[in-house]
C-alpha cells in the first residue's frame, strides 16, 4: 500500500499512447491533457499507463476535455483500462466543469486507460498476415502514408463476369478503433469455410476490404486525422498525394475496379446506439439507392438488435461537406447505395454492458453479422 499522496508514474510512448502529463505528484489529484492531433485542432484519443498505483485510489483530471473535438462525447461516457491490454473494462467516469475525472483504485502496479479498446498496429498487420492464408485472399499493396506504412487492400474472392463488388472501408478516423474490431469480426465469418452464407456470396461478390485508411493516425494516437493534419472523410472530392494519399490511392483502385456497394466503418462519440448513416443529404441520390440503404438497415436490425433505426445523423449533417465524406462521395460517383456504419463509444444505452460498454467483442458481432443485410441487398 502506497502512502496517500504518494505519486506515480505515467507513459504514453507505445503505439496509440496520447496523453500529456501536467502534474502527477499527488496520486489523488494527477493533472493531464489529452495531445492534438498532428497540425490539427483536434483531440479526443487519449491512451496512457499508470505504474505504481496498486490499491491506491486515483482522481486523473482530463484538464482540457471541455475543448474536445466532441464534447457531447463526454456525459454518460465511462473511461476503458485494462491490466493485461486484452481485457478493457470501464471505470467510474465523470464530465465537470470542463474535465473528464477519471477515479479508479487499480488491482495492478500497471494499468492502461483509454478512450476505446486500442486496436493495434501489431494486429492490424496480424489480421493481414492472417487473412492473406485463406485462398480467398488477394492482398494488393496500394502504395504508402506520409509516415512511411503501407497502405493494404484485401481482395476476397474471385473476380468473375457479372460479380458485383463491395467494398468495406475502416478507420478513416483512426481513434474509431471499434471500427477495426468490426473488420475483424467481418473478415472471421468471410473467411470461414464452414460458413455456408459466405460462400454463397462469395459465389456473386468480390469484397474489397481495407481494414486501416489511417494508419499513420492510429499510430500517432490521434482522434480524426491522419500524419498532415487532413480529415480523410473530408477529402474524398479532391485528394492529393501531399495530403491526404490514403483516400487518393484508395479511390483509385475504386474507379479502376468499381463499387456496387461500400461500408465504410465508423464510431460515434455522442450517440450511445449503433446506426447507419446513408445518402439522405446527397442531392443527386436516387429514390431507389435510397430505398435499398433503408432496406439494408431493416435487414441489419432484423439479424443483430444491437443494430437500430432510430436515432441517427440528421440529413443535413455534413452541411456543405456533404460531398466531400467518402460515403456521399462513392454513392454518387458510382451511384449505388454507399452507407457509413457508427458504432457507439459509450455503449448502446437501450442494451448496456456494466462492465465493459460499447465493447471490441460486440464491435466484432456486429461485423459477424453484417454478411446477412448484404445477402439480402444481393438479392434484391
Ligand atoms: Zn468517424
Amino acid at each position: 500500500m502506497l502512502d496517500m499522496n504518494s505519486s506515480v508514474r505515467i507513459s504514453a510512448s507505445f503505439d496509440a499512447g496520447n496523453i500529456i502529463i501536467q502534474d502527477a505528484s499527488d496520486s489523488r489529484d494527477i493533472q493531464l491533457a489529452i495531445r492534438n492531433d498532428n497540425n490539427s485542432d483536434f483531440f479526443q484519443w487519449f491512451h496512457y499507463r499508470v505504474q505504481g498505483a496498486a490499491g491506491n485510489v486515483l482522481r486523473m483530471r482530463l484538464t482540457n476535455a471541455g475543448k474536445a473535438a466532441y464534447v457531447d462525447g463526454w456525459p454518460d461516457y465511462q473511461a476503458v483500462a485494462s491490466y493485461d491490454r486484452q481485457f478493457w473494462f470501464r471505470v467510474p467516469t465523470c464530465y465537470e466543469n470542463g474535465e473528464l475525472i477519471i477515479e479508479h483504485e487499480p488491482e495492478q502496479n500497471s494499468v492502461y486507460y483509454a478512450y476505446f479498446a486500442p486496436y493495434s498496429y501489431e494486429r492490424h498487420l496480424d489480421l493481414i498476415g492472417w487473412a492473406q492464408q485463406s485462398e480467398l485472399v488477394e492482398l494488393f499493396d496500394l502504395g504508402q502514408t506520409l509516415d512511411g506504412h503501407d497502405m493494404t487492400l484485401l481482395r476476397v474472392g474471385t473476380p468473375g463476369e457479372g460479380k458485383k463488388n463491395v467494398w468495406m472501408t475502416a478507420r478513416q478516423h483512426p481513434g474509431e478503433t471499434m471500427a477495426e474490431w468490426y473488420v475483424e469480426g467481418f473478415l472471421n465469418v468471410l473467411l470461414d469455410s464452414d460458413d455456408a452464407q459466405a460462400k454463397e456470396l462469395l459465389r456473386e461478390v468480390v469484397f474489397w476490404v481495407v481494414p486501416n485508411m489511417n494508419p499513420d493516425g492510429s499510430v500517432r494516437g490521434h482522434l480524426r486525422t491522419n500524419a498532415a493534419g487532413a480529415n480523410l472523410n473530408r477529402e474524398w472530392a479532391t485528394p492529393s498525394m501531399e495530403r491526404s494519399p490514403e483516400v487518393l490511392l484508395v479511390r483509385e483502385k475504386m474507379k479502376e475496379v468499381g463499387v456496387d456497394l461500400l461500408l465504410d466503418i465508423h464510431g460515434d462519440e455522442a450517440l450511445p446506439v449503433n446506426f447507419i448513416a446513408g445518402q439522405e443529404g446527397v442531392p443527386t441520390v436516387s429514390a431507389e439507392v435510397l430505398a435499398a440503404e433503408t432496406q439494408f438497415q431493416r435487414d441489419y436490425m432484423a439479424v443483430n438488435p444491437d443494430f437500430q433505426m432510430e436515432r441517427g445523423y440528421e440529413p443535413d449533417q455534413f452541411g456543405d461537406e456533404a460531398m466531400t465524406v467518402g460515403a456521399n462521395w462513392v454513392g454518387d460517383y458510382f451511384k449505388c447505395p454507399s452507407m457509413t456504419i457508427e458504432m457507439p463509444f459509450k455503449d448502446y444505452d437501450l442494451r448496456p454492458d456494466a462492465v465493459q460498454g460499447w465493447s471490441p467483442e460486440r464491435s466484432v458481432k456486429l461485423g459477424e453479422t453484417v454478411l446477412f443485410p448484404i445477402a439480402r441487398w444481393l438479392n434484391s
